[in-house]
């Protein structure tokens, strides 16, 4: 952001040969930055701590790299937990290290020689932030589902406490451990004097990593940790899921107030799955006529009649079959007959 400057600065350094049309371009350049910024004070943001600028970081006030969406941070989050979007987290990181680096300091020298000499080293960051916000979202994710069955998921049981079974440490142990135990938050300054906490971006912080790979990583989970925390803070936190069958992430438009018992899906493979579950209905059903026709056969003579084969799976399968159902399947209900008679020797 271009530093505050007055028009009275601008006029003085206008010096008389100079092109009068380019300075007053330059004033009326800083007018509208200075009324742009006088609109963002009068609707109650406040200035920052180091800078004294207003804290928007994008026209939209929303971070870089968030898009203007009906839930932009759950959006975000699902961008970075999918993978698929690497450059889009570097980006992110980039963006906010550069005011980490403000102020240059013979480490901090160092540390922006090694990243210009190899840019691959940055990869920590990112693998950081993409690894630590999937390890949050499945703890929140599993935090909600039953420990004996796998399938049954009822999000509102959803917590940050309860340790998991093969997890170290509780949700909010780790969102204290990676950010809040040393995360500041500042007392900040409005237009009128008027003042307010608010919590900063997260910094990063070489100091307390022996290896600069270490310190990248830890940055990342420290970012991942801000932004999961803000989603466990918002009303989205149980609208967030993950598919048991490919392990996609994804959201539902509302929260699910209901207990799901035969596992979550993304959209493509309910579709799947909703399939299979008709196929296997749709197996059983035979099954049991086949079963019945063979029972039939070993008491009676002749084939059993089939408006009683039909009765005998409805009442199984709490079905309404007619002896046109028994006709149409015949074929596969015979095929069925002969397998179990070969199975019986
Ligand atoms: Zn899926």
């Amino acid at each position: 952001m271009p530093p505050i400057q007055t028009n009275d600065r601008i006029l003085s350094s206008c010096k008389p040969q100079q092109n009068h049309a380019y300075c007053m371009h330059k004033a009326h350049r800083v007018m509208k930055y200075k009324s742009r910024t006088r609109r963002a004070k009068s609707t109650g943001q406040t200035l920052s701590p180091i800078s004294g600028h207003t804290r928007t970081v994008s026209y939209l006030g929303l971070p870089p790299r968030f898009r203007n969406e009906p839930r932009p941070l759950l959006s975000f989050i699902l961008r970075v937990l999918d993978g698929k979007h690497r450059q889009m987290v570097r980006q992110h990181l980039e963006y906010f290290l550069r005011f980490d680096f403000q102020i240059p300091t013979p480490e901090i020298e160092r540390i922006q020689r090694r990243l210009r000499g190899d840019p691959s080293l940055f990869q920590c960051a990112v693998n950081g932030m993409i690894s630590s916000m999937r390890e949050m979202a499945d703890m929140w994710i599993d935090s909600g589902k039953s420990r004996t069955e796998r399938e049954v998921d009822f999000p509102t049981d959803r917590n940050v406490e309860d340790v998991l079974p093969g997890r170290a440490c509780s949700l909010a142990l780790l969102i204290y451990r990676s950010l809040l135990r040393s995360h500041p938050v500042y007392k900040e300054m409005r237009r009128d004097g008027s003042q307010t906490i608010t919590e900063t971006y997260p910094r990063f912080d070489p100091q307390s990593h022996w290896k600069l790979e270490d310190a990248l990583q830890a940055h990342g989970t420290k970012w991942a940790a801000f932004y999961f925390s803000g989603l466990l803070d918002s009303p989205f936190s149980r609208h967030i899921s993950r598919c048991d069958h490919c392990k996609a992430y994804f959201a539902y438009h509302r929260a699910r107030l209901r207990k799901v018992k035969h596992g979550v899906f993304c959209l493509a493979c309910e579709r799947q799955s909703s399939v299979k579950r008709t196929e296997g209905s749709r197996n059983r059903r035979l099954d049991t006529a086949a079963k019945e026709r063979i029972e039939w056969e070993s008491r009676r003579k002749g084939p059993a009649p089939p408006e009683w084969i039909a009765e005998q799976v409805n009442k199984r399968h709490g079905t309404a079959f007619g002896r046109r159902w028994v006709s149409q399947n015949l074929e596969k209900i015979l095929e069925r007959v002969e397998a179990l008679h070969n199975a019986k020797g």
